[in-house]
């Protein structure tokens, strides 16, 4: 089985580090003059019990272009893997099922009203077209595609935990959403190859714009171009040295990568103070 983190180990030490900042923000309330007279601290990670769990359902495709995505995530154990990986990892207050099924548009979301993360058969049958397109086949062609549902999976489970955690953010949630992704698959180093997938993904969709017309710049989301220099900064920023091949002038320049280090750091440093009170077992194995 796949796992795209092998220990709670990082996990260990950063509760320490969320601690010394949590206590130090609190420190910061003795003034009696200040209007803030409610300030919501974290929760302590004793207080929080893990009463839900992520649940994989796979819903039958009728289509037979999207029955042959069904079978791939199933044979692969894609929402399996993925529901394992969040339940070891974080604790929720609710049920959340990951439901893989056929929507009549290629997509995935996470549905606030229902506690669902769902992902679309026709995102499969769309990304498999693009990477069939620029020569990818055969296994190479399954496990990109596999690679690249399960970033989407990290991405909606960003949304989920920000909405049953009710996560303070700044920035565009579908930012964030992508960098809880990227946080998580930056732990070990072969995971970084999914989201270098992701990104590629994302470049080969930007692609597909011809015009300015194409870009929507309205969107919640950043564009396709941007999405995928992102994943490739964060991924460099990890490790600035093992993925210095990372830098070209298509896209992740130089003048961007200056500051990949950084900004991972920053995301790392949010996402543990963030996700600190609700990590499994990082006090049990001091
Ligand atoms: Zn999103």
């Amino acid at each position: 089985m796949k796992k795209y983190f092998s220990t709670n180990s990082r996990f260990l030490g950063i509760f320490s580090a969320s601690l010394m900042t949590f206590l130090i923000l609190t420190g910061c309330e003795d003034n009696s003059d200040s209007k803030i007279t409610s300030w919501k601290s974290q929760p302590t990670n004793e207080s929080i019990t893990a009463k839900g769990k992520f649940i994989p359902v796979y819903e039958p495709a009728l289509k037979a272009e999207n029955r042959i995505e069904e079978n791939l995530w199933r044979s692969h154990k894609l929402l399996e893997d993925f529901t394992d990986e969040m339940n070891d990892f974080v604790k929720i207050p609710r049920d959340i099922k990951v439901i893989s099924k056929e929507c009549n548009e290629s997509n995935a979301f996470y549905d606030r009203e229902n506690y669902t993360i769902e992902l679309c058969y026709e995102l499969g049958v769309e990304e498999r077209k693009m990477f069939s397109d620029v020569g990818d086949s055969g296994e190479v062609l399954d496990n990109l595609l596999y690679q690249s549902a399960v970033g989407t999976l990290f991405h909606e489970a960003g949304h989920a935990l920000i909405a049953v955690l009710d996560l303070k953010i700044t920035g565009r949630e579908e930012d964030v959403a992508d960098q809880l992704a990227a946080y998580i698959l930056t732990y070990n180093n072969e995971d970084k190859d999914y989201l270098i997938t992701v990104s590629e993904t994302y470049s080969l969709a930007a692609q597909r714009a011809e015009s300015l017309d194409d870009l929507l710049f309205y969107d919640s989301h950043s564009l396709d171009a941007q999405r995928a220099v992102n994943f490739l900064c964060y991924v460099y920023g990890s490790d600035p040295k093992g993925f210095n091949h990372l830098i070209g002038d298509e896209l992740l320049n130089k003048d961007r990568a200056e500051d990949c280090e950084f900004e991972y750091q920053q995301i790392v440093d949010a996402w543990d103070f963030l996700l600190g009170p609700y990590f499994k077992n990082n006090l049990d194995k001091k």
